[in-house]
């Protein structure tokens, strides 16, 4: 490992350049240029036609759902979305690729020139360039494993030929691979939220190339550039960033210099190994792609797009902030889908007092998820519970330590809120005199209590309603007993 030989002092007289690239599947019902299901997990070679195989003759016809999506995507992205742009072969041979060449853009993309806004360590936020967005089709998949012949053949699956992708390719703007992490994790945010891909990387449906370079601080060229291959996930991205500028560094202090190449990231051992250099690199002999016309968009449809876009997380993240006086925490967590943002506001919205909801989702509900290792989607009480709960102690018809009493039992038995209410609703002391009663007692228990009250200090009543409630074990009607508790101070 060259990582940790390094000195520190070293290290830091280098910058990192990262310069992302990331392909994303489009949740079409079918293919970019047929009309094959687009469908992860069929069995091997069923979703398949002359036309995604390639076969002499065939003609692609350009699905509009994934130009649809393409330009939702680059609408959010803040990019600008060309008019008329160009379909482009991209050739090279690759057994999972029957055609011979894969159908992409090369110097007329639909979408350019676009932005994505990350957080800082500081706080702040940081504008990562976004040099273009284009449209491409995915090839199949070479299966090396899992068959009883496999170490002496490979298997092909053609059922991912086809499917449409975008390519997202940003501007080298990352600076440490923290950023780079962030950006990987605010795009997926915005293409899940845009709904224009699932974005499960598992399955394949979202995958990164990381481009990093190292400079001396002061240096104004870019470094020589080493593109990571087969990233499976944001943190392995991240590692393999930490560990190639590391490794990168090491060769320039030896007196090296770093070779331009592909590098593929080996997880298990958790470093980067040669893949191709660029001697070996392809000469994709890019030309247009004959069998397609060029791809107009029009106002109307872009019009229609930006109908389509919903509030985009930075954006709503800031309006629930300020809505329901959030910390930057709870909004993270009450924002991290838009599906349950939706459901949150579809919700608090129906309640006598909405913050009251978001409140208790995060403290009281979020609490106890969170000690039993729980997700939200598995909470026993669900968004009308919660309203319900909000309601009835805005209404003073429970009080607060009735409402944790409650929530106990709809989490040791995983009942609803609505359920355990009405089966055990709580006694609640609504008599005056009862009240009034247990008042008197705790009055004359804290003559030094009432004196300062008496002397000005108004705020004091609330240590006598917090004395009567617990001697009430939490029954005593709250408005009652406050109203009660003023009249007796002020007599
Ligand atoms: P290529 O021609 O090798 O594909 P591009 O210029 O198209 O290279 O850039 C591909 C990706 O690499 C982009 O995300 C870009 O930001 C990034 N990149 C370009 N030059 C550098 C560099 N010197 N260091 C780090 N990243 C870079
Ligand atoms: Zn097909
Ligand atoms: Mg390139």
């Amino acid at each position: 490992m060259p990582a940790t030989a390094l000195d520190p002092a070293v290290l830091a007289k280098y910058e990192p350049v990262i310069g992302l690239e990331v392909h994303v599947q489009l949740l079409t019902e079918t293919k970019a240029f047929c009309g094959c299901a687009n469908h992860f997990g069929s069995e091997p070679n069923t979703n398949i036609c002359p036309v995604c195989l390639g076969l002499p003759g065939a003609l692609p016809v350009l699905n509009e759902k994934a130009v649809e999506f393409a330009a939702l995507a680059a609408l959010a992205l803040g990019c600008q979305i060309r008019e008329r742009s160009i379909f482009a072969r991209k050739n090279y041979f690759y057994p999972d690729l029957p055609k011979g060449y894969q159908i992409s853009q090369y110097d007329k993309p639909i979408a350019e020139h676009g932005v994505l806004d990350v957080p800082t360590a500081d706080g702040g936020l940081k504008r990562i360039g976004i040099t273009r967005l284009h449209m491409e089709e995915d090839a199949g998949k070479s299966l090396h494993d899992g068959f009883p012949d496999s170490a002496t053949r490979t298997y092909l699956d053609l059922n991912r030929c086809g499917t449409p992708l975008v390519e997202i390719v940003s501007e080298p703007d990352i600076r440490t691979p923290e950023e780079a992490f962030e950006y990987l994790t605010r795009l997926k945010e915005i293409l899940l939220y845009t709904r224009v891909s699932d974005c499960n990387m598992e399955e394949g449906s979202l995958r990164c190339d990381a481009n990093v370079s190292v400079r001396l601080k002061c240096a104004e060229k870019f470094g020589t550039k080493v593109e990571v291959k087969n990233v499976n996930s944001f943190r392995f991205v991240r590692a393999a960033l930490e560990y190639e500028i590391e490794r990168q560094i090491e060769v320039i202090e030896a007196g090296g210099r770093v070779t331009q190449e592909s590098r593929l990231w080996n997880a298990n051992e958790g470093r980067t190994y040669s893949m191709r250099s660029k001697e070996q690199a392809h000469d994709y002999r890019y030309f247009p792609e004959p069998d397609l016309p060029p791809l107009i968009v029009t106002e109307d449809f872009l019009q229609q797009r930006r109908v389509e876009l919903p509030e985009l997380p930075e954006a709503r993240r800031a309006r629930m902030t300020a809505e329901y006086e959030l910390n930057p925490k709870d909004a993270a967590t009450l924002t991290a889908s838009r599906e349950f943002a939706d459901r949150f506001e579809a919700a608090a919205r129906t309640a006598r007092n909405p913050r009251r909801v978001a409140n208790l989702l995060l403290s009281e509900i979020g609490g106890r998820l969170k000690a039993l290792g729980l997700e939200q989607e598995q909470s026993p009480v669900s968004m009308a519970g919660i309203v319900l709960a909000a309601d009835l102690l805005d209404e003073d018809k429970i009080s607060s330590k009735q409402l944790k009493q409650l929530l106990d039992v709809c989490f040791e038995k995983g009942e609803d809120f609505a359920v355990v209410y009405e089966r055990e609703k709580p006694r609640q002391i609504t008599d005056s005199s009862a009240l009034e009663a247990m008042i008197d007692e705790v009055i004359a228990a804290n003559p030094k209590q009432v004196e300062q009250y008496r002397a000005g200090k108004k705020t004091v009543a609330g240590f006598f309603v917090g004395q009567v409630m617990r001697a009430s074990k939490g029954q005593a009607n709250p408005a009652l007993l406050n109203e009660l508790v003023a009249k007796k101070l002020d007599s």
